[in-house]
């Protein structure tokens, strides 16, 4: 095995490895934005507990309050603790550079998301992007049909009031896209909206299908997984063979309640004593989300 491929154990799985496994046994492996310490912890706990393989997303926010080099002892120390399949996805970055750093501070996987800048640009820098992570190993994700919505509460409204279908993904751009690019995981839009909404978010699964048919050997993500109708999402899991589903909006709303209801109701001041009920929640959404996803069990 190739020693640089080689991410959260060395005698075992790298990335690809990983992904690959999910794609051929049917499942996809919940990837969970990590905010902090408390929401990290819960996430490698519902993972531990139901022995399965996780992706820990960090976006540009996440990465600036933790710290990318912080970030990435952390997830190594919960690999050799808790021995299972863990990834650091650096999530929707938007530029080369923040890429770069990502990648020498030692993230497993990059998502690099050029989808706002103009078709011929995002395909310049994400063909850049592709030669620096494969020659060190590194999964690379990319987008071509900005995702709309936003990883947040928007349950005032309803999916169709916020979303263009017009936006959704060209199946036969997306082929030109993954040729040209070289990319490893391509993201698609086609009803999965960021955020949680009024009701719940479908997908249009035909869309997905032929994306599958015409790129049969490249990883699928969904994006905008929370909220979702689980029937669309586990027929998404059987027809579209998605590896990698990113959850993120749940948890914050979750986090957020629990930790209103625990500082109201205690006059504690010790920090540690108020979060666990927070971390508990998050940790309930994530269990949840991995039992849907068929990813229990398949750590090893
Ligand atoms: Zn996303």
């Amino acid at each position: 095995m190739n020693s640089q491929f080689s991410i959260y154990n060395e005698l075992t799985m790298n990335t690809k490895e990983i992904l690959l496994k999910a794609q051929k046994e049917g499942y996809a492996i919940g990837a969970f934005n990590a905010a902090n310490i408390e929401t990290l912890k819960a996430i490698t706990l519902a993972a531990k507990k139901l022995n399965s393989p996780i992706i820990i997303e960090a976006s540009k926010g996440e990465v600036d309050y933790i710290g990318k080099t912080q970030l990435v002892d952390l997830i190594k120390d919960y690999r050799n603790e808790l021995n299972i399949p863990i990834i650091l996805n650096l999530d929707h970055s938007e530029s080369f550079e923040e890429c770069e750093e990502a990648v020498n501070a030692g993230f497993d996987y990059i998502h690099f998301d050029g989808s706002k800048l103009p078709y011929d640009e995002n395909l310049k820098i994400a063909k850049e992007i592709v030669k620096m992570c494969h020659a060190k190993g590194i999964i690379v994700e990319g987008e071509m049909d900005h995702i709309q919505g936003s990883s947040a509460d928007h349950t005032k409204e309803k999916p169709d009031e916020v979303l263009d279908k017009t936006l959704y993904t060209d199946p036969k751009k997306a082929k030109i896209f993954v040729d040209e690019t070289g990319i490893d995981t391509f993201a698609a839009f086609f009803g999965n909206l960021h955020g949680l909404y009024s009701t719940e978010k479908r997908l249009k699964l035909d869309v997905l299908e032929e994306i599958r048919n015409l790129l049969p050997n490249t990883f699928l993500s969904l994006h905008g997984g929370s909220g979702i109708d689980n029937k669309d999402i586990m027929t998404a899991i059987k027809i579209g063979k998605i590896v990698k589903i990113n959850i993120n909006s749940e948890m914050r709303v979750a986090f957020k309640n629990a930790l209103k209801r625990s500082l109201n109701e205690t006059s504690e001041v010790a920090i540690y004593k108020i979060t666990p009920g927070a971390i508990e929640e998050v940790q309930k959404i994530v269990e949840g989300k991995i039992k849907l996803f068929g990813s229990e069990n398949r750590a090893s």
